[in-house]
């Protein structure tokens, strides 16, 4: 998990913090990892029952596949939807190849598949196929559908061509990578070959954006950021990182809107600089413009990394019951996973927002065991009926 694990964060920073010891955790991880796939370690899914009762998953990112290994090695027929045509989510269109290869997601997602679990993959749920219906046909359903609705740049000219929301462009190279077609990328529209590109956004996200538009040939790549470096969200190796490749980073600046040429087409970013004020009420300074100190830097190719709002699921779903938490995100139980409808668990980013890999694959762990105990209480239920 070196590949993408922010290990410096979490366990390598909390050994580090407490015993002042560094330890290569995620190398280790990755070395293991590699050697059981290469050496033939790795078993395929073998079920240990065959229980009768199948399982619906809402999202083939890594809380709904973990979610669907688990289940179906307990002996559930599973069945995994997801409006892609590709299984992995945020793992396969999302971050870059050049972070994590994307044969490592494929060699996961077919040996799931060749456990006996099914894909319904190009399945947008809420537009394709009700929840309702899948009610009917699944004993239990997970929604693992992620938060994928961009927060837009409030600023003048943020719609203008030029402008690009964070994830069109990523999920656009990542098809060309794996040799799909990508419209967008051969259009020029999300390459960002020859062009001055800006960046806005302090995140992860903003940071796969930088070191794609690097590896595209971008002739500038430049990271607007509001607060300054030690304030920012990203992971810090990502920004050192970043900075190696020639990345330039503006902390400290925010946009104030994007200057377009006649042709309507965005030929910079007018920014301003900012200062950190006094501390908001979760202890985090505010920040706030310097007034009078607008500048300008190039950018043809403006890509927006501002995070992730959820989709509003009860209205796309159809299940006003589906109670949602007070940022829009599927309310569950934090031990069980289970929502507010009886039957319906959910798991990683729709449930805790935009989180890591890591926190996804636990969740969907503990929604896998909170659904077979529900199944297992259906099953003992019916038994007892039938006597
Ligand atoms: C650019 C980027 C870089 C990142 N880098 C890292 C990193 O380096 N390390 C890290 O730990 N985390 C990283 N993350 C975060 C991590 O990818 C997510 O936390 C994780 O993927 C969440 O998993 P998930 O299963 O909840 O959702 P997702 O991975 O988002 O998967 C959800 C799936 O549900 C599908 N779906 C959604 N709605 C529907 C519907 N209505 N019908 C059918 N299917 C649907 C989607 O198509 C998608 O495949 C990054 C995120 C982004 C955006």
């Amino acid at each position: 998990m070196r590949r993408i694990c922010p290990q410096d964060r979490l366990c390598e920073g909390g050994i580090i913090e407490q015993s002042g010891r560094t330890v290569t955790i995620g190398s280790v991880e990755r070395y293991i990892t590699d050697t059981a796939w290469q050496e033939g370690w790795v078993q395929p899914i073998k079920p240990r029952a065959n229980l009768g009762q199948s399982v619906g998953i809402i999202g083939a990112g890594p809380a709904g596949l973990t979610a669907a290994e688990y289940l179906r090695i307990k002996g559930y027929d599973v069945t995994i939807y997801d409006r892609h045509d590709r299984a992995g989510g945020l793992l396969i269109y999302g971050i870059p190849g050049f972070k994590l290869e994307k044969e490592v997601v494929e060699r996961r997602t077919q040996r799931l598949a060749d456990g006996g679990i099914e894909f319904k993959l190009g399945v947008d749920v809420g537009q394709d196929i009700k929840l309702s219906e899948l009610r009917q046909k699944h004993d239990s359903i997970l929604i693992a559908t992620g938060v994928y609705r961009a927060r837009e740049l409030p600023v003048d000219g943020a719609d203008a061509p030029g402008v690009a929301r964070a994830l069109d462009y990523l999920i656009a190279s990542n098809r060309k990578g794996l040799g799909l077609d990508a419209p967008g990328f051969e259009s020029g529209e999300l390459n960002a070959e020859g062009k001055n590109v800006v960046v806005i956004g302090g995140g992860d996200t903003a940071m796969d954006c930088v070191r794609t538009a690097v590896r595209q040939g971008a002739k500038s790549v430049t990271c607007l950021y509001r607060r300054d470096r030690a304030n920012m969200p990203g992971s810090q190796r990502e920004v050192a990182n970043a900075e190696e490749e020639g990345v330039k980073f503006d902390w400290l600046a925010a946009p104030k809107s994007v200057v377009v040429k006649k042709s309507g087409a965005a030929k910079a970013v007018r920014a301003t600089r900012m200062r950190l004020g006094v501390a908001d009420a979760s202890g985090r300074q505010a920040p706030e413009e310097i007034p009078g100190s607008e500048y300008e830097i190039k950018g043809d190719l403006v890509i927006k990394a501002l995070g992730f709002d959820p989709e509003d699921l009860p209205e796309l779903f159809g299940e006003p019951n589906l109670a949602v938490n007070r940022w829009g995100g599927v309310k569950a139980d934090p031990i069980t996973m289970a929502t507010s409808i009886d039957g319906i668990f959910a798991a990683g980013d729709i449930v805790r927002g935009a989180s890591l890999v890591v926190w996804a694959i636990k969740e969907g762990q503990d929604a896998a065991k909170s659904m077979d105990e529900f199944l297992a209480t259906r099953r003992k239920r019916a038994a007892i009926a039938a006597e």
